[in-house]
């Protein structure tokens, strides 16, 4: 059971990230459904940072991004990144995470413009 608010960095990153989870553990053997919903509220996050590093994937070692992209939805914290794992390498998401998903017909909502995005957990 996943009991943290954010979801994407991995023991794979390196440095501070070593007592992330394994990515491994993570990869499962059958696609989320529905998957394309899935990617769009991935996606339409609110950008919480950007850093100019290189995404490159831990399964497959294709380069996601020419940058580290960080979203919220007001509540959970995630990297752009888990697109790519959920559509090419079946990877699972926190039950708690699809559910908020779900509660919001897939649509990532809007947040509000006091939100402080310091709040929010990280690794
Ligand atoms: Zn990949």
């Amino acid at each position: 059971m996943w009991d943290k608010k954010w979801f994407g960095y991995w023991k794979q990153d390196g440095g501070l990230y070593e007592n992330c989870p394994d990515i491994s553990d993570w990869i499962g053997s059958e696609s989320l459904q529905p998957c394309k919903d899935i990617v769009n509220y991935i996606e339409g996050g609110d950008l919480v940072a950007v850093s100019p590093m290189k995404t490159v994937c831990h399964i497959c070692n294709a380069t996601i991004d020419s940058s580290k992209v960080v979203y919220t939805d007001g509540e959970w914290l995630w990297t752009k990144d888990l697109s790519h794992y959920v559509s090419h390498h079946q990877l699972k998401l926190p039950h708690l995470f699809l559910n908020k998903m779900k509660k919001f017909n897939y649509v990532c909502p809007e947040i509000d413009e006091n939100f402080d995005a310091m709040n929010l957990e990280h690794p």
